[in-house]
């Protein structure tokens, strides 16, 4: 065979290896981990808890094909994801889970990278977070709790400038061993110099989940651990008197449809955005097991618009009902 002919051949077969593999890459693939030994919840009545008001401030979105964020569903249909920060306000205190968008924000990704900026930092800007508090007449807020330190998490921060900012130890030492450098220092730019409070889930375990943290030693809000996304990434449990239990669940999953399969994003996304790949399949399994078990529960995740405007959709009927 003639050199060109070779040449056109491995062109060829190079060309079948990649198609091959792009295809591959939107297959389902089983994940690796263990089914988790699941403890009965810790009885805590209605009555014994806080009534707690949960809303959720979208700041921004992006969208993309539903294939991008679910491997496996290959649905070409657009799915939205949501920039948000949610007000929690308990009797305790007022407080954020996650922060949104600021208003200055595309100043902050200035000078930033064009891969950075047209893929993770492309979005819309809907409304920040100072506008959603100044809407809602929230002049207090007493801390912002951060799920962990992407920069997507602590956007908001200088719209709250000087509010303290509960972060887990387990995430800020992570974070400080690299990650606050990324981006030309954009997660410590965007933190200021607020105070930073750092707490620990080393209370027992909780719900099936390894450890916990008891914001107010109530069993209204507990923290858990759902690592991998990035080593600190904590859920928040909400238990009220007025309404379903929730768990908040930072970025563990981007959409709903990650745990109830379970299925990670397509690899470039998960790659991307994901730690430590063996212990974030572990916990989207650990999260299968528990949304099986507790369909009661509710498990919304920071960016999944749908479940978020499903949430806010029946928290306004529920409220309405009171009037
Ligand atoms: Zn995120």
């Amino acid at each position: 065979m003639k050199k060109r002919q070779w040449a056109k051949l491995s062109g060829l077969s190079l060309a079948a290896f990649g198609a091959v593999m792009v295809i591959k890459s939107f297959l389902p693939r089983r994940l690796a981990g263990s089914k988790p030994r699941l403890v009965v919840r810790d009885g805590l009545s209605r009555e014994q808890l806080p009534e707690i008001r949960v809303t959720f401030l979208r700041c921004g979105h992006a969208t993309l094909p539903e294939a991008l964020a679910v491997r496996g569903s290959f649905s070409l249909a657009p799915l939205v994801l949501a920039h948000s920060a949610v007000l929690i306000e308990h009797p305790r205190a007022i407080f954020l889970y996650d922060t949104g968008l600021c208003s200055d924000i595309f100043s902050f990704l200035k000078g930033e990278p064009l891969f950075f900026r047209r893929t993770l930092a492309s979005f819309v800007l809907d409304q920040p977070l100072a506008a959603h508090l100044q809407r809602l007449g929230v002049n207090r807020l007493d801390f912002a709790l951060l799920s962990h330190l992407h920069w997507d998490h602590v956007s908001g921060v200088p719209d709250i400038a000087g509010v303290p900012l509960r972060i887990n130890k387990v995430e800020y030492d992570a974070a400080r061993l690299g990650r606050f450098d990324q981006w030309h220092a954009l997660v410590p730019r965007l933190l200021g110099s607020s105070p930073l409070e750092l707490f620990s889930c080393d209370g027992p375990p909780y719900e099936g989940f390894a450890s916990s943290h008891d914001l107010f030693g109530d069993g209204s809000i507990v923290l858990v651990p759902l690592p991998g996304h990035t080593a600190g990434n904590t859920g928040m449990f909400i238990n009220r008197a007025n309404g379903g239990r929730l768990l908040l669940l930072g970025d563990a999953v981007w959409v709903a449809d990650n745990y109830l399969r379970p299925a990670t994003m397509h690899p470039f996304f998960w790659s991307l955005v994901t730690g430590d790949s063996a212990t974030a399949c572990q916990t989207l399994i650990d999260l299968h097991y528990f949304a099986a078990s507790h369909p009661e529960v509710s498990l919304i995740a920071m960016h999944d618009a749908r479940m978020q405007e499903t949430f806010m959709r029946v928290e306004a009927s529920l409220a309405q009902r009171w009037v």
